[in-house]
């Protein structure tokens, strides 16, 4: 049965649902059956243009000037009204992009409600003002909001993008202009709906759903002075390039080829289970996915068995239905390119354990089977470019050292794991792999409270912690006479 065509004819900009300024529109396809669920306006330049003005009013309005305890009750107000829709929510993230429901209430919809909060506890801390000796005398040493933001947001994890940055944004006091993708701009929807009710300074937000060339205009923006991105290696190239011709803050999340590490001394029993929903996690379709697998020659074998029993037996389906771990990837050319780099993997020699293809009885629907290959040599092409599908690879290496210098040899640097009974071995391990997160017998995705982001091509800056706070500050010193006292 064909589901109800939702449409809107609005968009969300500078706090007002506006008439768009053109009549493009974006069709929303559901990957599971194919069918077109809902139409909605594709933002415009004129759009582009009116949130900047909008943004512009908001920055020297009242919002920038709250106090930071005022701005964090916002925040955590934003996260309570999510809350109180999450599983409404999570349902159109599934509908949209995908997601499995089993994951997508947690993974989707409260980790961003937990950023939102550790944004409203962090703005309540953080030294905003600082008074400082300094070299002649006493020195003020503010933090400013960092001016008009925007913040473009991938379709993999839309709501915990916009967490991220639309969190760090409004506790700094930096108006932003949210560019969702144009495969999910239906929760940016209730998102917009939220903001009304919890009734945030006009202007201070605009979502605008949009493509590439949409987005670029954004980035060149004059009236835009920061940008924080998700997205694709590629694409943050381009970003990264426009921002440093015209002198942009920039903040950069990109692309990972993640490894896991399991030393030879890893309790497998306990170790796969939790390795396993990681690396398949979101459909696969996640930047810190961790879909190298590195394994003792030693054990290779054992590992080998236990991942191909664990990867045999993950459920594939309508990602509605909760019995369901991996669902149909968000787009046909995403289904394309994940079985071209499958193809890829076969060609260059690795050997396929599991899966391979698309899932028995699934014709509709971009489905990809969770498939393992081993055997997998790092120069192979599927052990170096991010795939984003349900694809494993396992890897066998001599020793830790071998291990090391394997995870290492990556043009990425986003996560990272080490599985071990030894957890100071572990921190070892840890200190030589280069990445920006990583775990010790757990995901090392990312902690909610504190830095992340990516070492080489995987991005520049962090999002996160007061690190990731900063990314959306200046910084002004305000030289005091030299005999300036407080006022007490
Ligand atoms: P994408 O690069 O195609 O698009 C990301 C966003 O950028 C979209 O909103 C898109 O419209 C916009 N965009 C693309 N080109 C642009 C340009 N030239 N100027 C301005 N905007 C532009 O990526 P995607 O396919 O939507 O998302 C998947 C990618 O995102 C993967 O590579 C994944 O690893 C990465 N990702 C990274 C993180 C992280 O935190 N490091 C998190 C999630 C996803």
């Amino acid at each position: 049965m064909q589901a109800k065509l939702e449409t809107k004819d609005t968009l969300y900009i500078g706090g007002e649902w506006v008439a768009p300024s053109s009549t493009n529109t974006i069709e929303v396809v559901s990957p599971t059956t194919e069918e077109v669920i809902a139409r909605v306006p594709e933002a415009a330049e004129g759009d582009v243009d009116r949130a900047v003005e909008a943004a512009k009013a908001a920055l020297v309005g009242p919002f920038p000037r709250l106090s930071p305890a005022e701005r964090a009750e916002f925040l955590a107000k934003l996260s309570q009204a999510i809350q109180a829709r999450a599983p409404e929510i999570a349902e159109v993230i599934t509908n949209e992009m995908g997601s499995p429901s089993s994951w997508a209430l947690m993974g989707q919809v409260y980790s961003s409600t937990m950023v939102l909060d550790g944004w409203a506890e962090l703005a309540q801390t953080f030294p905003f003002e600082e008074l400082r000796a300094g070299a002649l005398g006493p020195v003020l040493v503010r933090k400013e909001p960092v001016g008009v933001s925007a913040g473009i947001i991938p379709w993999n994890v839309p709501l915990f993008i916009v967490a991220l940055k639309l969190g760090a944004a409004l506790a700094a006091g930096s108006p932003m202009i949210l560019k969702p993708s144009p495969e999910t701009p239906l929760d940016s929807y209730i998102l917009g709906e939220i903001l009304d009710e919890i009734e945030l300074p006009k202007g201070m937000v605009s979502i605008l759903p949009a493509g590439r060339e949409v987005g670029e205009y954004l980035v060149r923006h004059p009236g835009v002075d920061k940008v924080g991105f998700t997205g694709s290696t590629a694409a943050g190239r381009k970003v990264g390039a426009i921002c440093g011709e015209l002198l942009k803050r920039c903040t950069l999340e990109l692309g990972g080829k993640s490894a896991a590490i399991v030393l030879d001394d890893a309790d497998l029993a306990s170790t796969l289970p939790m390795l396993m929903p990681n690396a398949l996690m979101n459909n696969g379709e996640a930047c810190v996915a961790q879909t190298r697998i590195l394994a003792p020659r030693s054990r290779y074998d054992e590992v080998v068995d236990a991942l191909a029993e664990a990867v045999k037996g993950t459920t594939v389906g309508d990602p509605g239905d909760p019995s369901i771990a991996v669902g149909p990837l968000v787009a046909e050319r995403q289904r394309d390119r994940v079985l071209g780099y499958i193809e890829k993997g076969r060609s260059e020699g690795a050997k396929l354990a599991v899966g391979g293809g698309r899932p028995a009885g699934l014709d509709r629907g971009w489905f990809v089977e969770p498939t393992l290959f081993v055997d997998v040599d790092n120069k192979m092409t599927i052990a170096q470019e991010e795939i984003f599908g349900p694809v494993l690879s396992v890897l066998a290496y001599d020793d830790e050292s071998d291990a090391v210098r394997i995870a290492n040899d990556s043009d990425y640097g986003l996560s990272g794991s080490v599985w071990t009974q030894d957890v100071e071995r572990g921190i070892d391990v840890a200190r030589q792999v280069r990445t920006g997160t990583y775990g010790i017998n757990q995901f090392g995705t990312l902690d909610l409270r504190q830095p992340f982001g990516g070492f080489k091509a995987s991005g520049v800056g962090r999002e996160l912690g007061p690190e990731g706070l900063s990314a959306y500050l200046e910084t002004k010193s305000i030289v005091l006479p030299g005999d300036y006292q407080p006022p007490s």
